[in-house]
């Protein structure tokens, strides 16, 4: 499935679907082309096992996307920036990382859970050291249940995308946000919230000296051009709220 939008009637190409060994996608993303389409995994003749990556696993789509298929998932976490890549063993009790290539550490973040700290031991033009990704975990160093000595993080509860529903049962997936705001700089966060009649309401804090006022022109030309079915607003971002929905950029409130 190529690009954001899942098309509610997308047809597979059967041809190249037998021969794959390996599915490799947002949870999200193969959640939901499951539940448009639930005969996918037939199309599959070899599959071994599908991994999953870029945001939170949640575990009833983890369950669902292996009972459907019938074979193991194992959840990738990286960083790229931070030259962090974990992934999951068999056990599945943590995400295993080359700490060769990436050193990670923890403080406590005010919310009373941990934050990652990563130091990029690949970067050898740039210095990049403790860089606060902006999720939260663990770091186990004991020996793994799969035999392993190499440490692995756990307990990571940053990085869940919702995604943001079209009146026509097709979704949007919430990394196409990521993209839109990723060519403004001059934006410096951002929160997308799905109400429930399906309109979203984009809230947008600028980096300073940035109004955004000036920006809104072209911010709804962008967003028009993808969320052409969905109406939105622009609103500026609230005060930061120190609460637990820190993590939390995009909220879907359709059922
Ligand atoms: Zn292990």
């Amino acid at each position: 499935v190529k690009g954001d939008i899942i098309e509610k009637n997308f047809t597979p190409d059967a041809g190249k679907l037998k021969k794959a060994v390996l599915i490799y996608g947002y949870p999200s993303s193969i959640y939901s082309i499951l539940k448009m389409k639930p005969d996918f995994p037939r199309y599959f003749e070899q599959l071994k096992a599908i991994f999953t990556t870029s945001e939170q696993l949640q575990p009833g789509v983890r369950q669902a996307i292996e009972k459907a298929f019938n074979r193991p998932v194992f959840d990738i976490y990286g960083a790229n920036d931070g030259g962090i890549l974990g992934c999951e063993c068999k056990v599945h009790q943590g995400y295993h990382f080359n700490f060769n290539h990436c050193y990670v550490e923890t403080i406590a973040h005010t919310s009373g859970m941990n934050e990652l700290l990563l130091t990029n031991m690949k970067s050898l033009t740039q210095p990049f050291i403790r860089y606060k990704v902006g999720d939260v975990g663990s770091i186990i160093n004991t020996q793994c249940g799969c035999g392993s000595f190499w440490p692995r993080i756990t307990e990571l509860q940053g990085r869940t995308r919702d995604m943001i529903y079209l009146p026509d049962g097709s979704t949007i997936h919430g990394s196409l946000f990521n993209k839109i705001f990723y060519s403004l700089p001059e934006i410096e966060s951002y929160r997308i919230i799905q109400q429930a009649d399906y309109s979203i309401h984009i809230f947008i804090r600028m980096n300073e000296g940035y109004k955004l006022n000036d920006y809104s022109l072209k911010l709804k030309d962008k967003l028009a051009k993808q969320l052409n079915m969905l109406n939105f607003e622009i609103f500026p971002m609230p005060p930061f709220d120190s609460s637990n929905s820190k993590f939390k950029i995009i909220e879907s409130h359709v059922v």
